[in-house]
């Protein structure tokens, strides 16, 4: 991958703005691929099933699920088959399933690296949500389980396909403003859940930093238009009965070989969606730059021409484009390798909170 241009965006005619990635208007399905969600918690129940509600090249085919009620509730909700629900005793059964093509891995962190190549050895693509894995190591575990299958992965990186995003990202693609000089990229919430795997590093992988720094990362190197060479990072712990063994607070500064620099700061213990890139000709804004179930909102310095406003969720463009790139052979955007790539940058900011020095990344 050339280092400068981290993505490749394909416009396309006739969608105005609509800046979808690796598939064009007018590729066409065969039919449509049965998805499995593998755990049915908050994203799979809120966000995921309800998106396969409105796919239009995947539905749900299956769930994977450890508790009855669920797999119950499920079947009833989405007309489920008995032979397409399984419980994780079953999982690697799965191969044998003709109505599944696709298996969503929705677990906590440390079971995605575990789960995504059980799922790609059974002979089935894969989305595996973000991040990739606990990391570096373990994502190049799942790059070579997908090389040896020869099936497709995708991460569930939900921004990849939507549209200020990409708009956001062509801008500095295109230098539309001039050269990328400085980004400050944030994304915080309040948790409520002290016993919730997140709160806890052996599952987690590291509080907020995996769980909403991942987001941040992307949308700084995107909107940068660049890799980070090298990265400062601070972390710090307010409440020590609550965070035991991960960190309440991270700030981490990336460093890119243009000479612009990002900042972030992300938390469980506070209040903060933006993703704001400054250029030499003018600024571009998001607020609410990433949160799954609120429209991405986009200001910039010079008035510019936006994309119309998001009928379907997030995660069904996703889907879609995935379900499009596994029926046409086209590569897929939110690829394992851009997983990677943020975990190995989160891989260097962990060494960075340890060190309190500026330490480089290696790729
Ligand atoms: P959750 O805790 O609500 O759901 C996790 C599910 O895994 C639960 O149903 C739980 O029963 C099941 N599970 C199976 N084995 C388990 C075990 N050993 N320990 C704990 N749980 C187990 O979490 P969630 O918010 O749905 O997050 C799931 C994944 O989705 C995470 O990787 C998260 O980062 C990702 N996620 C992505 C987005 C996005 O916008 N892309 C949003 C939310 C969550």
């Amino acid at each position: 991958m050339n280092r400068r241009t981290s993505i490749k965006t394909t416009t396309i005619l006739g969608m105005g703005l609509g800046l979808l990635p690796s598939f064009k208007v007018g590729d066409k399905s065969e039919k449509k691929l049965g998805v499995a969600l593998v755990g049915l918690g908050n994203y799979s129940t809120a966000m995921l099933g309800p998106a396969l509600l409105q796919t239009e090249h995947c539905y749900l085919s299956g769930i994977v699920s450890g508790t009855a009620e669920k797999r119950l509730k499920w079947k009833e909700q989405y007309h489920l088959k008995d032979e397409n629900i399984y419980d994780y005793a079953r999982f690697d059964e799965i191969a044998k399933n003709k109505e599944i093509d696709i298996v969503y891995i929705v677990l906590p962190n440390f079971m995605h690296a575990e789960y995504t190549i059980r799922a790609l050895e059974a002979g089935k693509h894969v989305i595996c949500e973000k991040p990739m894995g606990m990391n570096a190591a373990e994502c190049r575990q799942m790059i070579e389980a997908r090389n040896r299958s020869g099936k497709m992965l995708q991460i569930g990186y939900r921004l990849y396909y939507e549209d200020r995003h990409l708009l956001a990202h062509q801008i500095a693609v295109e230098q539309k403003l001039g050269k990328f000089l400085m980004a400050e990229t944030s994304l915080a919430f309040r948790m409520g859940r002290p016993n919730w795997w997140r709160m806890d590093l052996a599952k987690g992988g590291g509080g907020a930093l995996m769980d909403l720094g991942v987001y941040n990362i992307q949308a700084a190197r995107r909107m940068a238009n660049q890799l980070p060479e090298s990265v400062t990072a601070q972390a710090y712990v307010f409440d020590k009965t609550l965070y035991k063994d991960i960190y309440e607070t991270y700030a981490f500064q990336l460093l890119y070989p243009d000479g612009g620099v990002s900042n972030t700061t992300t938390s469980f213990n506070a209040y903060v969606d933006r993703a704001h890139a400054s250029y030499e000709d003018g600024w571009v804004l998001l607020s609410p730059a990433s949160n799954g179930g609120a429209p991405v909102v986009m200001s910039t310095s010079k008035e510019m021409e936006q994309p119309p406003k998001l009928i379907n969720l997030q995660q069904t463009a996703q889907m879609d484009a995935f379900s499009l790139n596994i029926q046409n052979g086209t590569d897929v955007t939110a690829s394992a390798e851009e997983g990677l790539i943020d975990m190995q940058i989160i891989d260097t900011i962990k060494k960075a909170i340890a060190s309190g020095k500026r330490e480089e990344i290696k790729y």
